[in-house]
Order: C-alpha cells, then structure tokens, then sequence
C-alpha cells in the first residue's frame, strides 16, 4: 500500500561494518501475523540471506513492526517490534508514513521519536 524513503544509518553495534540502508513498507494481507513472518523469512531466504552473528551484517532482514492494532507475544512473534521505540531507522521512515500514528501500547509515533533525542540517519 505505502513505501517510505530509504534511509541510511551506522550499525547499531558500533561495529566496523557498512552502513545499513531501511525502509518500512504497509501491506494489506490476509495473512495472520504468524504466517506473515513466515512469509518475510522465505523472502529472506530465497534471498540468500547470510549472517555470522547476532546484530551482524545480513544482505537482508525483514521484520513485522506493527499488524495493525493487535499485539502478539508468543515465542517466536513480538509485535509491536520490541526494538522499535529504541531505532530512529524505523520509527522515522513509520512516521512518514503515517505521521499521527498511535502505536499500540507505546503510543504516539512523534512522541517515541522525541524520546529518541539526538540520532544518525539520512534519509536517501
Ligand atoms: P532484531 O529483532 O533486534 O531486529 P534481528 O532482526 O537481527 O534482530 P533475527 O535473527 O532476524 O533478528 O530474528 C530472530 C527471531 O526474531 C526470528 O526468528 C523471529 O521468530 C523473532 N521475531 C520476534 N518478533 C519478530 C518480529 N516482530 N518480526 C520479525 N521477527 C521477529
Ligand atoms: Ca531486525
Ligand atoms: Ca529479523
């Protein structure tokens, strides 16, 4: 339904790795949110994705920030996104496209992103 920009930021662990490049996109589905990651992971997947390590360099990732209004957490599923209140790379390009969205149990997107304070990220 929606795509954002592209933006760049430093990996998040400091590390001497390249740049990252994120963008969120808005999907109507059928799917529930269970059968979206699996989804996401066979994209990952058929995209050769690799990874030595946690948090390490990957050619790809895709995660489920929100699923609408509902909220999961099972083992393999936490939606919201357990780190988004903690990364300007997705909650920036959410914002832009919906910029007063209220996020399920964390409430309003601008807020989060003021409790932010100062961060790295260009968007493209
Ligand atoms: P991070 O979760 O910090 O963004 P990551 O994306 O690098 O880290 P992965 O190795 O890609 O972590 O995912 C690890 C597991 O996280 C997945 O196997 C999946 O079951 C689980 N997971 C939990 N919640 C979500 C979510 N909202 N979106 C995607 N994966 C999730
Ligand atoms: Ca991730
Ligand atoms: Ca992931």
């Amino acid at each position: 339904m929606a795509l954002s920009s592209l933006y760049q930021s430093p990996p998040v662990d400091d590390s001497k790795q390249p740049d990252y490049i994120n963008a969120v996109c808005q999907v109507n589905t059928h799917l529930t949110a269970l059968e979206l990651l699996h989804v996401c992971q066979a994209i990952e997947k058929k995209q050769h994705r690799v990874r030595e390590k946690k948090w390490g360099a990957r050619t790809i990732d895709l995660d489920i920030i929100l699923y609408g209004v509902q909220v999961v957490a099972s083992k393999q599923l936490i939606i919201p996104h357990p780190e988004m209140m903690n990364r300007a790379f997705v909650l920036v390009p959410l914002a832009e496209l919906e910029d007063d969205l209220k996020v399920p149990v964390l409430g309003p997107i601008q807020e989060l992103i003021t409790k932010l304070g100062e961060f790295e990220l260009l968007k493209l």
